[in-house]
């Protein structure tokens, strides 16, 4: 019995060692496991990096071997480089840096560099149009005004026109070359004028050209304004990203479809319809600050609609015919009512804008509207420039700085655009 016992003993003895044993295998054959994991990743990575190295080794060679790169070119260079190996090397490097060096003319740089002792951009372009350098291309490039870039033109104008180097200089600066007009009195006396556009410079003189009795600053206005352009047949859309300074007159419309952001209707008080938020918040204050004087101002036309103004206009039409309805009411898309921005003015007591000319608050409007960021639109004396006839009643939301400036120079809003704006 006892015999039995301890063979049991002995027996559970031999399992708990051989179970410790297997544990530990088990934990040695885990550790194994892992460095083995570990290692491969370490073989991996190695060859990865590897094969970046010589994937990028690759790509450089294809830059540096790459037949479309022109060899001959760069093996070209090196031999003239050989070639030039009496001159300062430190001179080439100077050229080559000018993006228009031509390896060519690499002898004839070098030539103009020891004889004359010129910028080596001067000599690139000199040398590159087969230029020889001369006593007047010396004064050119030693005129305060100068401007590298336009050496060449420079030279071809003085070239055709004979002018002396102020003259040209003072003219290409202009680029009056590219139009090719001449430099001469009367293209001088344009250039002089405040609002003188250099884009409308060929304008200018074909306008002047028929009709010489006018001033100089005249013409600059008409042709500014579009004056020698046909109304309602020279036209086009009107940019309206500008805001409240867009344009709408005989020349710029308004597409069918266009109807202003944020109007906002007029309160019964103020007068009648809509107008955009803006020129609205405008009148409020001009309209309270009237009041204050006893004065009382209202809204009797404001935004019209594209089919609003053709209803009118078809109606003026039927009653005047085209040619006199024209001189007061726009056509459907040429009305600057479309805009918001634009009103006619009554008094609360008489709602005809036809005689709002003659009360104390037309009075009042005309010395004060451009504080709060109107104009009057079409004013007397500039129908010519406006295309309408002097409207005492219609104003136009431009902003305070602008009205101001319109104001105070006595500008209709046709010249202030074209300088200012366009
Ligand atoms: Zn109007």
């Amino acid at each position: 019995m006892a015999k039995k016992r301890k063979k049991r003993k002995v027996q559970n003895k031999l399992l708990i060692q051989k179970n410790k044993t297997n544990q530990v295998k088990k934990k040695k054959k885990e550790r194994k496991e892992k460095k083995k994991t570990f290692i491969i990743f370490l073989i991996v990575a190695f060859f990865f990096l590897i094969g970046l190295l010589i994937y990028e080794n690759l790509e450089y060679k294809q830059i540096e071997y790459n037949p479309a790169n022109n060899n001959t070119k760069i093996e070209e260079f090196i031999s003239s480089f050989k070639a030039l190996e009496t001159y300062n090397n430190s001179e080439i490097i100077n050229f080559i840096k000018i993006d228009d060096f031509k390896l060519d003319n690499v002898n004839k740089y070098l030539d103009y560099r020891s004889k004359y002792n010129l910028d080596y951009e001067v000599i690139v372009i000199l040398v590159n149009n087969n230029i020889e350098y001369n006593k007047t291309i010396s004064n050119i490039i030693n005129h305060k005004s100068y401007k590298l870039e336009n050496l060449i033109r420079y030279i071809n104008y003085l070239n055709k026109y004979n002018l002396s180097i102020d003259d040209t200089i003072f003219a290409v600066n202009n680029n009056l070359d590219k139009e090719d007009i001449k430099l001469d009195n009367t293209v001088s006396n344009f250039m002089k004028q405040k609002y003188f556009i250099s884009d409308n410079l060929r304008r200018y003189l074909n306008y002047y050209n028929k009709n010489k009795e006018l001033s100089y600053k005249e013409v600059v206005t008409r042709v500014n304004s579009n004056l020698d352009k046909t109304f309602y047949k020279d036209v086009s859309p009107t940019d309206t990203s500008k805001g409240t300074l867009i344009l709408v007159n005989k020349y710029y419309y308004l597409s069918k479809n266009y109807e202003p952001k944020n109007l906002v209707e007029i309160s019964s008080k103020h007068g009648t319809g809509y107008l955009t938020k803006t020129a609205y918040n405008a009148f409020i204050e001009m309209y309270n600050d009237a009041l204050k004087e006893n004065l009382h101002l209202y809204i009797a036309s404001p935004y019209r609609s594209y089919n609003r103004q053709n209803t009118l206009y078809t109606n003026y039409v039927a009653y005047d015919g085209v040619k006199e309805a024209d001189t007061y009411s726009a056509r459907p898309g040429y009305s600057e009512h479309q805009t918001g921005l634009a009103f006619d003015l009554g008094t609360t007591s008489n709602h005809h804008i036809d005689q709002f000319e003659n009360s104390k608050e037309f009075t009042w409007v005309k010395k004060n509207a451009h504080k709060y960021g109107f104009i009057l639109r079409y004013p007397s004396n500039k129908e010519y420039i406006t295309g309408y006839i002097y409207e005492p009643w219609h104003y136009r939301y431009v902003g305070i700085d602008v009205a101001t400036y319109i104001y105070e120079n006595n500008l209709t809003f046709e010249e202030y655009y074209a300088y200012f704006v366009k």
